[in-house]
């Protein structure tokens, strides 16, 4: 059974960044409002990413790594919204039967800290220490007992690019403290405070030239369609680059992939600009949980929502007339 757990857990999570992306949501789950991530060998020999939201009791401990003995179901009223969340119950599970993982843990109502290691779904070991309330994740060798994944993940600073795109790309939508460095050294690959304005952020990714020409919109709700609100930013016609950055997708506040979307947009603004240039796009958009499909494969998360038609119509209309405004 191990073995076929290891085959399913190699699907899940084909690079680094994957297993960081599920254990940040997992963070801003709990509520956090400062994440640490810390890279060695572009999370290969090391994946540690710590927060201060609310910790894991101690209880939970045992079932943390169980696949589906998430305890998060329970905290969610309504069952829909589940499904926003992508695969559930499975982050931690799956990274316990290819790494060497321990988890340190303090809730607000405990008086120590907890250290638990795991080892293909069971906990092996869990110890009392001293810590902050929150929980730091530690990842270690991963893909050690998968060659073929090994193989196959470019290695050093293409893995840690790809970490500091997905933490970018959360400190784009999400106001938080986050920091993202290399094991061992005190330069950092990204930082960000809370209450950075977003051209701020933004500039922190993708670099001034991006950031000095963005033109946010805003789409009103429109209940009979489920679309609870949209809002974003975009790059002006004076944002002269061929180089295609992905849009910065949000729906109901995981980052996403939508390829309608992406190409509706891309079309709408690539009329105003010359030909060959590509422009940012950045969109949160807020759609009734009910009317979301999610697709199933973790790694790629393809969100697909009714009535996508109108509501992309309704979006592009928004860009086009911002867009019209700066040309005249
Ligand atoms: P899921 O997020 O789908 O529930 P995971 O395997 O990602 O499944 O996580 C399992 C459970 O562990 C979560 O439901 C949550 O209760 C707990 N958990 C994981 N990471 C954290 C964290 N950083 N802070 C608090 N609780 C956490
Ligand atoms: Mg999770």
């Amino acid at each position: 059974a191990s073995v076929v757990n290891r085959i399913a857990a190699g699907e899940i999570i084909i690079a680094p960044a994957n297993a960081l992306k599920e254990l940040l949501e997992n963070s801003l789950d709990a509520g956090s409002s400062k994440i640490d991530v810390v890279v060695k060998d572009g999370g290969l020999k090391l994946l540690q990413i710590t927060d201060d939201g609310t910790g894991i009791d101690k209880e939970d401990l045992s079932l943390l790594c169980q696949r589906f003995a998430t305890s998060k179901i329970t905290q969610f009223e309504d069952l829909e919204s589940i499904s926003t969340y992508g695969f559930r119950g499975e982050a931690l599970a799956s990274i316990s039967h290819i790494s060497h993982l321990s988890v340190v843990t303090k809730t607000a109502q405990s008086s120590c800290a907890w250290r638990a290691t795991y080892s293909d779904g069971e906990l092996k070991e869990v110890k009392p220490t001293a810590g902050k309330t929150g929980t730091q994740i530690i990842v270690e060798d991963l893909f050690y007992n998968v060659p073929a994944r090994l193989r196959s993940v470019k290695g050093g600073s293409e893995e840690l690019a790809k970490i500091v795109d997905v933490i970018g790309r959360y400190s784009i939508h999400t106001d938080l403290g986050y920091s993202v460095k290399k094991f061992g050294d005190s330069h950092f690959s990204l930082s960000t405070r809370p209450g950075l304005p977003i051209k701020e952020r933004i500039r922190s990714l993708f670099g001034t030239s991006v950031a000095q020409e963005l033109v946010p919109f805003e789409v009103d709700p429109m209940e009979e369609l489920g679309l609870k609100g949209a809002h974003g930013q975009i790059t002006n016609p004076n944002y002269n680059s061929k180089k295609s950055i992905q849009p910065v997708f949000f729906i109901n506040n995981r980052l996403v992939s939508n390829d309608r979307l992406r190409r509706a947009l891309n079309s709408t603004i690539q009329h105003f600009l010359p030909k060959g240039h590509k422009p940012f796009i950045y969109l949160s958009l807020l759609v009734d949980p009910s009317y979301l499909d999610v697709n199933v494969h973790p790694t790629k998360r393809e969100v697909k929502f009714l009535h996508e038609d109108e509501i992309i119509d309704a979006i592009c209309i928004t860009i086009r007339e911002e867009l019209i405004k700066i040309d005249s």
